[in-house]
């Protein structure tokens, strides 16, 4: 089976393998993992492990502080305005699909922000402004941004240039997918369950001279200077998801690191999109330039065909591939669990698909 599921997401088999094999008895333990105290120092060697990991997956900085945080994404659209937006500034919020849109409604429960769209519609595609048009405020708290929007399969791939405003990226959907220079931002977040394990924890990397800025109003559980002195063991922190976070780190590590998945990950965007563009059959509308690596929304161009499309794919083992009820049409979540195998197989049913039912 393939999971096209834009999450949560698959884990990498040999992950969920090493986590079966350990589940009951960790390493002689006489308890799973998730049995443990937090502050036991079986876990402090775990939660420890993990986030050295991901420091050296990602090249993070000294100067910044990783958090394994509750709350999903969702949690930080509320997080980083408390955190961030004192009272009598505002922030700019890039509007480049349907997760941006959805931060900025939540932010304005806390602060003045000002919504940038920097998308537009030119015959039938849809593209991003170049950074350097998008009008920004100077004067701005932050920035914030979502490099890949799950939804819509938009990614942006530069790095915007905001001049000493401190960037926020949401990289829910594009975290440890592609390299990145975290020097660059003030904050990033992500939701665990698409590249990184299960859902509930979410991952915070912040440049620490950005703390303690915080509301008073602020839940202390998502206080970034509470949770960064306390090593995100202010309350108890979701141990299972951190553990097994911790183990796609190891398997990412063993296969090259970002570096080297970055490659596959374009390869398969490559391969999917190409067959799409030649296809009568079936079309997707972002420019070529924007195109996700990590979400390829896709549409039957007969769309009376959309249900029996799913049934059959199920049928052989490709699932959830149904698109975003907003959006509809079809999506295949392609992070880095998924294979190369996983594509072809997509392809090959897509053009056995539309040799059927093509006219
Ligand atoms: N941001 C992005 C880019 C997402 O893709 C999602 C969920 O899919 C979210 C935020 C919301 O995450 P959560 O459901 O963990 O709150």
């Amino acid at each position: 089976v393939f999971n096209f599921c834009a999450g949560p997401a698959m884990l990498p088999v040999e992950v969920m393998k090493k986590a079966q094999a350990e589940f009951v008895n960790w390493q002689d333990t006489g308890s799973s993992v998730m049995e443990l105290s937090h502050r036991s120092k079986e876990f402090l060697v775990v939660a420890a492990k993990a986030e050295a990991d991901l420091r050296d997956l990602m090249a993070i900085p000294e100067n910044y502080s990783v958090l394994f945080c509750h709350g999903g994404g969702r949690g930080q659209f509320s997080a980083v305005p408390l955190n961030f937006l004192p009272a009598g500034k505002s922030a700019d919020y890039i509007i480049s699909g349907s997760w941006s849109k959805l931060a900025a409604i939540e932010a304005e429960h806390y602060g003045q922000v000002n919504a940038i769209d920097v998308t537009d519609k030119v015959n039938g595609q849809i593209q991003v402004l170049p950074s350097e048009e998008w009008r920004l405020n100077p004067n701005a708290a932050f920035v914030h941004y979502c490099p890949n929007e799950t939804v819509d399969g938009i990614e942006i791939f530069d790095i915007p240039e905001t001049h000493g405003v401190p960037l926020v990226a949401d990289m829910s959907s594009t975290i440890l997918s592609r390299e990145i220079d975290v020097a660059k931002f003030g904050l990033i977040y992500a939701g665990a369950q698409k590249n990184i394990g299960p859902s509930g924890l979410t991952i915070v990397i912040v440049r620490n001279d950005l703390l303690g800025n915080a509301q008073l109003t602020t839940p202390a559980i998502m206080n970034y200077q509470v949770l960064a002195k306390s090593d995100s063991m202010y309350n108890t922190p979701p141990t299972y998801a951190w553990y097994l976070a911790g183990l796609v780190f190891e398997w990412l590590k063993e296969r090259g690191g970002v570096k080297e998945i970055s490659k596959i990950n374009k390869q398969k965007a490559e391969l999917l999109y190409g067959y799409i563009d030649e296809s009568a059959f079936y079309k997707n509308h972002i420019e070529a330039k924007y195109r996700s690596l990590m979400n390829v929304p896709f549409w039957l161009t007969d769309d009376s065909f959309n249900d029996e499309f799913l049934k059959q794919a199920e049928a052989q083992g490709l699932m959830a591939l149904q698109g975003h009820r907003m959006v509809g049409g079809m999506r295949a979540s392609i992070y880095n669990a998924m294979p190369l195998a996983g594509i072809t197989a997509l392809v090959a049913f897509m053009k056995e698909f539309s040799a059927k039912n093509s006219k």
